[in-house]
């Protein structure tokens, strides 16, 4: 009998984790690697989320907690909703897990039978297909282009809808594109969901706090009340406060889906750090007015990768509202010639040749279920940017 599950060798392992450990080898063996696949703000996290959780260990917070978090965090939660996003979740609606990977993979695993299709807009998050497919579940990918600004459309997700359709995984601002829908975008979508009630949506809000530009943010459920009820939103301290090692995410949402994720967390890695807790209260409850000095750096680099790789002959690159991504389109320079006679035959292989020729480390657009593509990540110093973005005009100057 084999050792391992089907459900396990149908797994694949993260392709942008794969990046970051090829580069750190690369680095490792003396290369000058500058590294463009990082999905964390490179900042600390502040000083005050760090003091709230030593005060936490020292007054002894350091046992089990209620396993689907604190009531001092559930309630700082239920506010931030209801603050920020104009969200009323009750103490029964909301789960804090161990980071918002985990309430994915929660929300998923204890919703989706085998065949339930699961719609996920490409570009995507590596992780999306790879836990609906764990579940035993279909993920049925439907496409955007850079042309669509990278944003599902009402009639491609109509199209997309069947008897069997679960949820519809929504991000935005998204990983790995940037892009962010507008409230009337969203309310668009949700015309079509209205129309079809067996539809549930995953509203993944992660990068909530990285948008620029004076673009407003809206959480989906916000923008459809009338889904509300159908609605799981997503949410984490990860990438708004630099608190990617601590691992807490959280969500809000129907109270029968939010039990039933709480039960398989208790049957599963019970509560999430208790010190790291304590930790986002401080994050969540804390001043907040660093956060605009992070954006203010984040949309000076973002408009800084734009405008270098925009003039690389062959890149086509489209300025993002939010997260900390840039996803330029590279189909021009597939099948072009390295000089040393090899030819680019995909985006994999661009992505392999810039970080042995040019030394910087992209993570290819295939990865993300986009083939021609790249992702960039801009949470990494400016002189480094710049340096990379200088290597790459260099190396792809070079190709015929
Ligand atoms: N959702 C998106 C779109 C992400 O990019 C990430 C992290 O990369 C997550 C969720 C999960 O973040 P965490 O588990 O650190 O909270």
């Amino acid at each position: 009998m084999e050792l391992l599950s089907q459900a396990v060798q149908r797994l694949r392992p993260s392709a942008t984790l794969a990046v970051t450990a090829r580069a750190a080898e690369l680095r490792a063996a003396g290369r000058d690697v500058i590294g463009l696949g990082a999905g964390e703000p490179d900042f600390d996290t502040p000083d005050h989320i760090k003091d709230a959780a030593i005060a936490a260990i020292r007054r002894g917070e350091t046992k089990y907690t209620k396993v689907d978090g604190t009531p001092a965090l559930k309630e700082a939660v239920i506010a931030k909703f209801r603050n920020e996003n104009g969200l009323a979740y009750g103490p029964d609606e909301v789960i804090v897990s161990t980071g918002g990977k985990q309430v994915i993979f929660n929300a998923l695993a204890a919703s989706v039978d085998p065949g339930d299709e699961v719609i996920i807009p490409a570009p995507y998050w590596v992780s999306y297909p790879e836990i609906v497919a764990f579940a035993g579940g279909v993920p049925k990918i439907v496409a955007t282009t850079i042309e669509d600004d990278f944003k599902l459309t009402p009639e491609a997700l109509e199209a997309a809808i069947t008897p069997k359709t679960k949820w519809l995984i929504f991000n935005s601002p998204s990983n790995p594109t940037g892009a962010a829908y507008t409230a009337e975008e969203m309310r668009a979508l949700g015309a079509v969901l209205a129309r079809h009630p067996h539809v549930y949506v995953l509203s993944d809000e992660i990068y909530e706090h990285l948008v620029y530009d004076d673009f407003a943010f809206v959480s989906f459920a916000a923008a459809n009340p009338d889904l509300f009820d159908r609605v799981l939103t997503v949410n984490g301290v990860s990438k708004a406060y630099a608190m990617t090692g601590w691992r807490i995410g959280y969500a809000g949402g129907p109270k029968t889906l939010v039990r039933a994720m709480a039960k398989l967390q208790g049957q599963s890695t019970s509560n999430p750090c208790s010190i790291a807790q304590a930790a986002a209260v401080a994050a969540l409850t804390g001043p907040q007015a660093f956060l605009a000095d992070w954006r203010q750096t984040f949309s000076a680099r973002r408009n800084l990768v734009v405008e270098r790789l925009t003039a690389i002959p062959g890149i086509t690159c489209r300025r993002p509202e939010g997260a900390f991504y840039v996803f330029p389109q590279v189909s021009a320079l597939i099948g072009r010639k390295t000089p040393a006679g090899e030819t680019l035959a995909d985006d994999l292989m661009l992505a392999r040749w810039l970080l042995e020729e040019a030394e910087v480390a992209v993570v290819p657009g295939t990865a993300f279920g986009a083939r021609g593509y790249m992702r960039i990540s801009y949470a990494t110093a400016t002189e480094l940017l710049e340096d990379a973005c200088r290597r790459m005009a260099e190396a792809i100057g070079g190709l015929q």
